[in-house]
């Protein structure tokens, strides 16, 4: 990738090209009366350490808000028929969702009202989720231990694992063909108008400024640096999360449901007789951006005993790789944060989706690309995610939160 654009100018320049910046980007191309240019600037092209290469490649129905629900159900049919959304070219994958579900369970009444309000509103949407009382839990997956269990809600239709490396690469490639241009460099500044109204250009790090119509801050956990550049506090912060993946000397008999434990951990069927699991610590504080340490107690004095005595099998199991990565962690109200900002009103946001971006991409680029170049939704109505409602303090109460 060069370091330099081929131009002065842009309609529209995307800080950060991972997944959210280069679906707005190819969404971008679909919006037939658009011929502008569009710029992505993205300082790291190996994508080492963006959140997008640390996920844990799940989606899911289950969620509190029917918007959230409606946004994982686009994400769901694009993924499944991508050849189809994506123009039909011969070089495009066929992929599919591995539908093991995702299976909530609650240990006290609280949250198993929480699962039952939850459900009511993912049945209004459509969505295929099952309550199930612990025995129910038992006699379909006889290896977890209910002991304590209440309530269990899972979903066994379009919620599991898919590609999500898949559709990033293929909207990279096809939005470079319909001619968006990707540069390895790094945002380092923004310049505003006279009145402070209006960002005018962007400053990358090998020293050109670039002129633009409009800015989209795709910075994933860095957020809020690209933000403080255009002097607008935006309230996303990086957390850590340690992932893991294991082998069991015993594996299941049967595909393991993204499992979300009382506890917070949460593991899932990876195949071939592994799993993926992931957990953070209690204390959970902002991180340094370059911090991807590892901390081995959290294993073996946290994560493993929860995940030996729900799933006793799993006494006996071997870490196979482990890593560190960044939640883009929205402390207002763990929701996505997109369109303009109250005051620079070219500046737009598509930040803070914590756990959840991946399967939300597709319905956010989308959005951000209706409303930067049309100025208006013509899709789903993404506006009660925008930025004024972090002015307004009235934050999307969203329940269902990993
Ligand atoms: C452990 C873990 C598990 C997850 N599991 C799931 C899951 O199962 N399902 C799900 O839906 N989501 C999941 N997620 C969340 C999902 O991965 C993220 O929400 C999503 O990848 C965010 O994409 P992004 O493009 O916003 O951010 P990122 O992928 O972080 O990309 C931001 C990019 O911006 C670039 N950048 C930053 N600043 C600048 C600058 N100034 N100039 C140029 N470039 C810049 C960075 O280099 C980076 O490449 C998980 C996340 C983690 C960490």
């Amino acid at each position: 990738m060069t370091e330099t654009p081929e131009h002065s100018s842009y309609d529209i320049v995307i800080v950060g090209g991972a997944i959210m910046g280069a679906s707005a980007a190819w969404f971008m191309t679909e919006q037939k009366a658009f011929d502008g240019r569009v710029l992505v600037v993205e300082k790291d092209p190996s994508y080492e350490k963006c959140s997008t290469m640390h996920t844990n490649s799940c989606m899911r129905q289950q969620f509190s808000t029917p918007l959230n629900v409606k946004i994982s159900q686009f994400a769901a049919d694009f993924v499944k028929n991508m050849k189809h959304h994506m123009g039909g070219d011969e070089w495009i994958p066929e992929l599919s969702i591995r539908s093991f579900g995702y299976m909530y369970l609650a240990d006290n009444e609280d949250f198993a009202n929480v699962l039952r309000d939850n459900q009511k509103i993912q049945l209004a949407e459509g969505a295929a989720t099952q309550l199930m009382t612990p025995d129910e839990i038992k006699q379909a997956y006889p290896f977890y231990n209910v002991d304590d269990i209440v309530l269990g809600s899972i979903n066994l239709v379009d919620e599991g694992l898919w590609d999500g490396t898949a559709v990033f690469d293929a909207w990279r490639k096809s939005a470079r063909q319909r001619g968006v241009e990707f540069v390895s460099n790094e945002v380092v500044g923004i310049t505003k108008n006279a009145g402070g109204t209006l960002v005018e250009s962007v400053t990358l790090k090998t020293g050109e400024v670039v002129s633009c119509g409009k800015v989209l801050n795709a910075s994933g956990p860095r957020a809020v640096r690209t933000s403080q550049m255009a002097g607008i506090d935006i309230p996303v912060e990086p957390r850590k999360r340690y992932s893991w993946i294991f082998s069991a000397e015993q594996p299941l008999d049967r595909d393991l449901p993204l499992t979300i434990d009382p506890s917070g951990v949460h593991v899932r069927e990876n195949g071939g007789g592994t799993y993926q699991c992931g957990g953070h610590s209690d204390i959970d504080p902002a991180v340094d951006y370059d911090d991807f340490e590892m901390d081995h107690d959290i294993w073996q004095n946290h994560v493993w005993p929860i995940l030996a005595t729900r799933i006793p099998q799993f006494e006996a199991i071997k870490v196979q790789s482990e890593w560190a990565g960044h939640y883009a962690y929205n402390t207002f109200d763990h929701n996505a944060v997109m369109g303009p900002h109250n005051e620079v009103g070219n500046f737009y946001f598509l930040n803070g989706f914590s756990g959840h971006g991946l399967q939300q991409s597709p319905a956010m680029g989308r959005g951000t690309a209706e409303l930067m170049v049309n100025g208006k939704y013509s899709s789903l109505d993404m506006s009660p995610f925008h930025y004024d409602r972090i002015v307004n303090k009235t934050p999307i109460i969203e329940k269902a939160v990993i």
